[in-house]
């Protein structure tokens, strides 16, 4: 049987175990997750395994980055089976806040407000406040942890430009780690939302990322950046998806580009399937 690692509750009972660790000279390394833990998240937990001598889970269902119409409510908790997975990956130490008002006490009156990626016209044109929630929740838990490292998925990939762009202008010592996103076989990206998916949702949900690939290798032929966004556009919107974007952007700064020369660029998606919302994004 894996050992199951230790678990926090509170910022007093985590920072004595970080205590503990930093006074025996060890390297700390944090993954950031809502739970529902699937293998994009234990991909990342192997990264950061790699990385340091101790790894730090969090598991929070961060209420501030829900917009009200959203399902902070219906988003799926495992708790049970995510520290069973954890215990299998060796994580040392699970930090799961035992309430909301361990991260946010009555009276909590301060945010991070993100800049930058985080006003790119994508994520933040369809969910205003996502990463003031993100940034805000991220930043405590950076603060809190104290971590050499902290690893995020390329999944999400503006966030991770975000926590990138906070950590490096608000001179947190750490070093963000972005992990390639893992996939189903059909080339669906794994995603803790990917159970709201009913059967025939799922057959067409692997469109996103086939067209994607297309448009990237396309784009590195040297065809017309807009041309092939217009068509990836329509063949998503022919597969019954309503798309909210496709775009091309530089992979760091996430402005707008016009041609290859601009790059390095990634391609963004974000399409609704009935009720359920995907994105996923690549390389080109
Ligand atoms: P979440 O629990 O959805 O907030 O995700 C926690 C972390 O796991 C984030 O850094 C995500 O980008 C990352 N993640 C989620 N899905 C995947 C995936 N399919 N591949 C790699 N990383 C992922």
């Amino acid at each position: 049987m894996a050992r199951r690692p230790k678990l926090a509750r509170t910022v007093a009972a985590l920072r004595r175990q970080i205590a503990c660790w930093r006074e025996a000279g060890e390297t700390i390394a944090l993954v950031p997750t809502m739970g529902a833990l699937h293998e994009g998240h234990l991909s990342l937990v192997r990264l950061a395994r790699r990385r340091a001598d101790r790894m730090v889970v969090s598991i929070f269902v961060n209420p501030a980055q829900f917009a009200p119409a959203e399902d902070f409510s219906a988003y799926p908790r495992t708790f049970a089976t995510d520290v069973a997975a954890l215990a299998q990956e060796r994580a040392d130490l699970v930090w799961a806040p035992a309430n909301v008002s361990v991260m946010y006490p009555q009276g909590f009156a301060t945010r991070i407000v993100p800049e930058g990626p985080a006003l790119a016209g994508l994520e933040d044109a369809y969910r205003p406040d996502f990463f003031k929630g993100v940034a805000t929740v991220v930043a405590k838990l950076f603060i809190q942890v104290a971590p050499d490292f902290a690893v995020f998925g390329e999944k999400d990939y503006q966030q991770l430009r975000v926590v990138t762009r906070m950590a490096r202008d608000l001179d947190l010592p750490l070093r963000v780690i972005g992990a390639p996103t893992v996939r189903e076989a059909d080339g669906l990206a794994m995603s803790s939302r990917n159970v709201y998916l009913t059967a025939d949702e799922r057959a067409v949900a692997p469109t996103l990322y086939r067209v994607l690939k297309l448009c990237a290798k396309k784009i590195a032929e040297g065809r017309s950046i807009q041309t092939i966004l217009t068509e990836g556009r329509d063949a998503i919107e022919r597969a019954r998806f309503a798309l909210d974007y496709l775009e091309a952007r530089h992979a760091e700064t996430l402005l707008p580009v016009t041609s290859v020369a601009d790059g390095p660029l990634r391609l963004l998606v974000a399409a609704q399937l009935g009720k359920t919302r995907l994105i996923d994004n690549v390389g080109v």
